[in-house]
């Protein structure tokens, strides 16, 4: 394979898709490396067809793409009116373990260090001495927010309990794209209207897009933003395709919106069912929803049906089939195209994180971006090795939502049978030995997201760090009532989520 580039750095770019990821990249890199009539000397120009469109159904994010938004210069409040917006302080999990279970995964912490020592090991020092301090659940601010419908942001504090949880957005994915166009355009991204026909090329280096009209777009980096259609990347030399579907068997969804509830919560609800789970999330304008599922294991009309059976207000729409795979590709960047979006790969709805990944990916990619000196090899290679870590840390966190279960249907039977990751295995053991749980150093998500999810589904630490014994057994279970005390006291003054939104976030719809 040929270092990129060759002859300098990229004056050129052509983003090849203009779904979430083609726009979130335009917007990103018109903030960095400014677009045509700047005074920075690099034009992005981006090709998109209507005909095909987009998969349009991200519409649940997670904390960091408020980075993103500084990142790329995007007004959070403008953002939620133009996509009909809501916040999201979680993920609630119904039946996921076992039928009949029910727990969060919350954006903050579950209880404040006590002297200096992590919270989780006080409570499992207290629960292992048979104390009755309940569960973990009961000790995180965003939780108790959750279950009360309540929603304002956190306090700058630090001292605060108010500022130990953080939050996301829900929103319309199809506004969201034209939300980011219309930024990218003011910022002079060129838009072209067309289908790509073919990628011209010389070994690994593509030079143009031809479309379907005949027009040919020329450029020094191609990001392809096409979706799972992949169509500049999945035709690059030595493309290869890494499975993980022995672990993640669900590879169909089918997502239809709804008329709003009443219950308007500031989170995403994830419901198991026989042959996979439901999402239910909460916009301003309506409820979405979806059944995401292994087609091995219930048929296309039998999910639908399901999925229609459990809507919480008036279907609006007729339910839309979408097919997938769990994998990635072995290189995203690859000669002088790099892959962003579905394109780079997938790892099912599950705890949102696609839009994290496309995040991620510009993200680097502005790091990592190519020079005018030799030996771009390194940079391509450490945006490479980031991506999958990014991508290998996401699918254990995803399998672990599988493998700890005791359902009796076949999928879950089997998700329980399949061996997982030995990485996933190491974790799993640290946490059941010590209660110690990956830091947000070692990929997207932190401690506390691991640790509601292993004690979510059922897994309880045997032992604890013993550095927690420096604090006298009574002081520890003091700070704990204490704690417990100050989230019910703070929450209980927090605004509903409904009012939240309509003063601070009100789209067309509210
Ligand atoms: C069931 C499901 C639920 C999901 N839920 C979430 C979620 O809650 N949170 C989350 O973070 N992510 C979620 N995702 C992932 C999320 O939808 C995507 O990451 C996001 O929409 C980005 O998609 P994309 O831009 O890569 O691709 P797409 O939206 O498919 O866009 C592809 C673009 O490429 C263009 N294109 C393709 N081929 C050509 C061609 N030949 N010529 C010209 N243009 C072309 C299309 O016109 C389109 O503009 C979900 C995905 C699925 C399948």
């Amino acid at each position: 394979m040929q270092p990129y580039p060759e002859n300098g750095a990229p004056k050129s770019i052509v983003i090849l898709g203009g779904g979430t990821a083609g726009w979130m990249t335009a917007v990103a890199l018109s903030n960095h490396l400014g677009g045509r009539g700047s005074s920075k000397p690099v034009a992005i120009r981006l090709v998109e067809s209507d005909d095909i469109g987009i998969v349009g159904v991200g519409e649940a994010t997670l904390p960091a793409i408020r980075e993103f938004n500084a990142f790329a210069g995007v007004d959070e409040a403008e953002m939620l009116a133009a996509t009909n917006g809501t916040y999201k302080l979680g993920i609630e999990f119904v039946d996921w373990g076992r039928v009949g279970n029910r727990y969060v995964h919350p954006f903050g912490a579950h209880g404040r260090p006590i002297g200096g020592v992590d919270f989780v090991h006080h409570w499992t020092r207290a629960r292992l001495a048979g104390e009755a301090v309940g569960a973990i659940d009961d000790y995180s601010y965003a939780i108790e927010a959750c279950r009360q419908n309540r929603f304002q942001p956190p306090s700058k504090d630090m001292a605060a309990v108010e500022s130990t949880y953080s939050y996301a957005y829900h929103f319309d994915a199809g506004l969201y794209s034209r939300f980011l166009r219309s930024i990218a355009e003011r910022r002079c991204v060129v838009r072209t209207e067309g289908k790509v026909e073919a990628v011209e090329r010389e070994g690994d280096r593509i030079t143009a897009l031809r479309l379907a009209s005949g027009e040919r777009i020329a450029g020094d980096l191609f990001i392809d933003c096409s979706g799972f259609r992949a169509v500049a990347i999945g035709s690059q030399p030595d493309d290869a395709w890494e499975d993980w579907t022995q672990w993640l068997p669900c590879d169909r969804a089918v997502a239809v919106p709804c008329a709003r509830s009443d219950d308007f919560s500031p989170y995403t609800r994830s419901t198991a069912d026989t042959a996979g789970w439901r999402w239910r999330i909460p916009l301003q304008h309506r409820t979405g929803n979806g059944y995401v599922y292994s087609s091995a294991h219930i048929s296309d009309d039998e999910a639908a049906a399901v999925l229609l059976a459990n809507l919480d207000g008036e279907a609006l729409a007729d339910p839309r089939p979408l097919r997938f795979k769990s994998g990635r590709r072995r290189a995203s960047w690859n000669g002088n195209c790099v892959a962003v979006g579905l394109s780079s790969g997938f790892l099912e709805p599950l705890e949102s994180t696609s839009i994290y990944l496309i995040q991620a990916a510009v993200t680097y990619l502005v790091k990592y971006w190519p020079g005018a000196e030799a030996g771009q090899a390194v940079l391509r290679n450490a945006f490479n090795q980031a991506i999958d870590f990014e991508y290998d840390r996401v699918r254990d966190f995803l399998i672990l939502h599988y493998w700890l279960n005791e359902r009796p249907e076949p999928l879950w039977r089997r998700c329980r049978e399949t061996p997982p990751p030995e990485s996933l295995i190491e974790i799993v053991d640290l946490f059941r030995k010590r209660g110690l749980a990956p830091s947000r150093r070692n990929g997207l998500f932190a401690a506390p997201s691991w640790i509601s999810v292993l004690t979510g589904q059922g897994l309880s630490p045997e032992g604890y760090d013993r550095l927690a014994d420096h604090t006298p057994f009574e002081a520890s279970l003091a700070a704990m009532t204490g704690e417990r005390a100050q989230i019910v006291r703070g929450v209980a003054g927090m605004t509903t989520h409904a009012d939240y939104v309509g003063r601070h976030a009100a789209g067309m719809a509210a």
